[in-house]
């Protein structure tokens, strides 16, 4: 008997310009499945306001099967922005998310540090895409000029340098601006040991990496599909690997989150799409907690309570959910996923629940998956088939993070 899995990395809601695939419905139907009974969607700051994202955010997430809350995406860190951060952060919504990798980061660097300083007074942690935009717009030119554009140069334009830069950065702006920040989808060994010395000084950093860098190698951009593999950053070298799981047995990473955001293998493969134009992500909601099962605990690579600790109970305490989510205990909700580990299951995205049509890990075979799964009392999954209907997940207010 686990703790109800909590996703701090999804895009589940919708822009005024965009409709996910995996919509809150269609993913928290794959989350649920999977033991992940509340995600965190990114919403963006519309029209300047971030106001305006959260409620289109709540609007979308009437269809969730999984409770939910947000981190607010801030692309215009202006001065009215920063003044609705304390009444956002009263109302629960205390998260926001900063892409580095945006031009716009480096244009206006003195409005996100002012951001950052009206995070940390509002007590709200910031999560941040950690990727320097500089280097990344560079190396994406100059393999355009040499008329490298196929898929197989997608590493190359997204160097670990580009990673190195951007953390180092970000882990100082944190350190200027007492904000606590959670850096999401760390996939390098130069990263994490920017990240390991960041919290040696006392910095308030958390990180965070994903499923593709603990089972992934660059070696799948050889491949002619490769594109199904897309996501930002790219997969890196076998010796990245090895650092990833090591950074997470040791608790220099805090957690695993998905960063869930699918797009069908047409859209993915698309014929002549520069490696710059495939668009990022892939699915993982479902797969999440079964694939650190079988290639974490049972491989000798993950205790079984350190799993059960960057799965749940850290994003729990990062979110600001902890101890109403991530732990079993008296007076927590009840969110328990009853876990088989001995079932053995070959993945195959026609039998997930997803709206995707190709999963990244297609053919692996997994052992441990969820025979039961209950949330806040209710039993919605069982033996293979879902029980919850679409509109119970309710909205989780977030508080400040609480340190473990
Ligand atoms: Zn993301």
């Amino acid at each position: 008997m686990l703790p109800g899995c909590v996703d701090l990395h999804t895009h589940l809601a919708s822009t005024p310009t965009f409709a996910p695939l995996d919509d809150f419905e269609h993913g928290t139907r794959a989350a649920i499945a999977g033991g992940v009974t509340t995600v965190a969607s990114m919403v963006y700051q519309e029209d300047g306001s971030l106001r305006r994202g959260i409620d289109r955010g709540r609007r979308d997430a009437e269809r969730s099967l999984a409770d939910f809350a947000f981190h607010i995406v801030v692309t215009d860190p202006s001065e009215a922005a920063r003044a609705e951060i304390p009444a956002v952060v009263r109302d629960g919504h205390a998260g926001l998310k900063v892409f580095m990798v945006t031009p716009r980061f480096g244009e206006r660097r003195d409005d996100y540090r002012l951001l950052l300083r009206a995070a940390a007074r509002a007590g709200t942690v910031v999560a941040i895409h950690a990727e320097d935009y500089e280097i990344v717009a560079a190396r994406t030119a100059e393999l355009h000029a040499a008329r490298r554009t196929a898929v197989r140069h997608f590493p190359a334009s997204r160097p670990v340098e580009a990673e190195v830069k951007a953390v180092r950065e970000a882990i100082e702006l944190a350190e200027d601006t007492g904000a606590a920040i959670y850096l999401v989808h760390l996939s390098s060994r130069a990263a994490l040991d920017a990240l390991r010395e960041g919290k040696r000084r006392g910095v308030h950093v958390f990180g965070e990496t994903r499923p593709l860098y603990l089972y992934l190698t660059r070696a799948q951009f050889d491949r002619p599909d490769a594109a199904l593999w897309v996501g930002q950053p790219p997969l890196r070298e076998p010796d990245d690997v090895d650092a990833v799981w090591a950074a997470l047995g040791d608790g220099t990473l805090d957690t695993v989150g998905t960063d869930h955001f699918p797009h069908t293998r047409a859209a993915k493969l698309a014929p002549g799409q520069s490696f710059d134009r495939i668009p990022p992500g892939v699915s993982n909601l479902e797969t999440l907690l079964p694939m650190l099962h079988s290639e974490g605990v049972r491989k000798g690579r993950l205790t079984l309570a350190r799993m059960v600790e960057v799965l749940a109970t850290a994003p729990a305490r990062i979110a600001g959910m902890y101890p109403r989510k991530g732990v079993l205990a008296v007076g927590s909700d009840a969110d328990v996923v009853i876990f088989d580990p001995n079932a053995r299951r070959t993945i195959r995205a026609t039998e997930l629940h997803s709206a995707c049509d190709y999963d990244p890990y297609e053919g692996w075979d997994v052992t441990g998956w969820p025979l039961i799964v209950i949330a806040r009392g209710e039993v919605v999954f069982e033996r293979g088939e879902l029980r919850a209907e679409a509109g119970r997940g309710k909205f989780v207010a977030r508080g400040v993070a609480s340190p473990a």
